[in-house]
């Protein structure tokens, strides 16, 4: 008798967690349903006025073997369950995801296509310093057989106030001219939204820096104004958080985004950073967008440069970042990371771009790409 009344109250509570499950889930489509509705008017996921109310409610009058704890523990559990499909769902659906982003011809920066099938070279000294300078670096860099930005900072993100800050506006005109006359197109960071106007105009593509990646307001004004962006990690972030810093700029208006991974902190002392390559494969498995490596300043040596641009682009990376100054030596800023003309033109060549012409331009150098400086000499980050 005990047998049947056991087997009967298990087939019930079988037949009841049915119920249940298909209550749950009835409860989770609604919850999504809402939560699309609440998403198209920009409002947060997560109601706490809301889920206290419930909580009140469900626990105002409680009777059976439950009392008002157990029953608000059990509805939390639920609550926190609706929460996570929503992270879910939200995570899923964001524009950086989408695999239509980006057009077949790529990004384009002028006459350069940023994720078209070849890889660009961003290359350029860390600072504007001078027009000679910029002269003879852009009349280096024009002749190299490979597609090509010119990168140089004017207003500069230092570690130290003390440190050269850069020639801002003029800078910028330096930049801008001396790419002109070598039809050259241009990235340069930009720092803040008091100085986006000025160096927009003055260049083909903006640079997000490191610094600046959770920088909301500076990500929205970029959005807005439509230019392309070079987006780099910063050096504590997640590839979810540089996710989300590409979606501020593609949800204000602007699809044409870069990703760079420039090396995160880590113990690590002997480079400058840490390069994480694994970022490449994962980010272009999350996004359309494309994705290329600064080896410059995740490295700060220029004698393991090489192995890990081929690792780099082994990996997926659409492109690269390399600092270059004629007179490292002399540098401004960062010259302990910098190749000279020379390096630069070996690097191109040892990636199999082609031999940089006319060859023989360049003088001897002492610079090899198997000498540098070890990192822990300096105190960037
Ligand atoms: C730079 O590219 O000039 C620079 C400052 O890099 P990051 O923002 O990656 O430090
Ligand atoms: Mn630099």
């Amino acid at each position: 008798m005990s047998e049947n009344r056991l087997a009967t109250l298990r087939q019930e509570i079988d037949r009841l967690n049915q119920n249940l499950l298909s209550l749950v889930q009835h409860r989770a489509e609604l919850v999504l349903e809402i939560a699309k509705i609440k998403q198209a008017q920009g409002l947060d996921g997560y109601d706490p006025q809301r889920e206290l109310e419930m909580l009140q409610s469900l626990t105002a009058k409680v009777t059976g073997p439950f009392g008002p704890e157990e029953v608000k523990e059990i509805f939390k559990s639920i609550f926190r369950a609706s929460l996570d499909i929503q992270d879910a769902e939200r995570r899923r659906s964001l524009r950086v995801r989408r695999r239509d982003l980006v057009p077949a011809g790529g990004i384009r920066v002028g006459d350069v296509a940023i994720g078209a099938g070849t890889p660009v070279l961003f290359a350029g000294p860390c600072s504007v310093e001078t027009p000679e300078q910029m002269e003879e670096i852009a009349s280096f860099l024009a002749r190299l057989p490979v597609a090509m930005i010119l990168r140089a900072g004017a207003f500069k993100p230092r570690t130290s106030p003390y440190a050269f800050q850069g020639l801002r506006e003029e800078g910028l005109k330096i930049l801008r001219e001396t790419a002109d006359r070598h039809h050259i197109v241009t990235v340069t960071e930009v720092l803040d939204t008091s100085t986006l106007e000025v160096v927009a105009a003055h260049t083909d593509m903006l640079q997000i820096g490191a610094r600046n990646m959770y920088n909301t307001e500076l990500l929205k004004a970029v959005g807005r104004l439509g230019k392309p962006v070079l987006l780099k990690r910063g050096f504590m972030a997640t590839l979810e958080e540089l996710l989300l810093s590409a979606e501020y700029i593609l949800s204000h208006g602007n699809d044409q985004v870069v990703l760079c991974e420039r090396g995160i902190r880590t113990f690590e002392t002997s480079t400058r950073n840490t390069l994480d390559i694994s970022a490449v494969p994962l980010l272009k498995s999350e996004t359309s967008l494309p994705v290329i490596v600064d080896l410059s300043h995740a490295l700060g040596r220029r004698d393991i440069i090489l192995p890990c641009a081929r690792a780099a682009l082994a990996s997926g990376a659409e492109g690269l970042m390399v600092e270059v100054h004629p007179h490292p030596d002399q540098a401004l800023s960062d010259g302990f990371q910098q190749l000279d003309l020379a390096a630069c033109s070996k690097l191109v060549e040892a990636l199999g771009w082609g031999v940089p012409k006319p060859p023989a331009v360049l003088a001897a150098t002492e610079q090899t790409l198997g000498s540098t400086p070890t990192w822990s000499e300096q105190h960037e980050i």
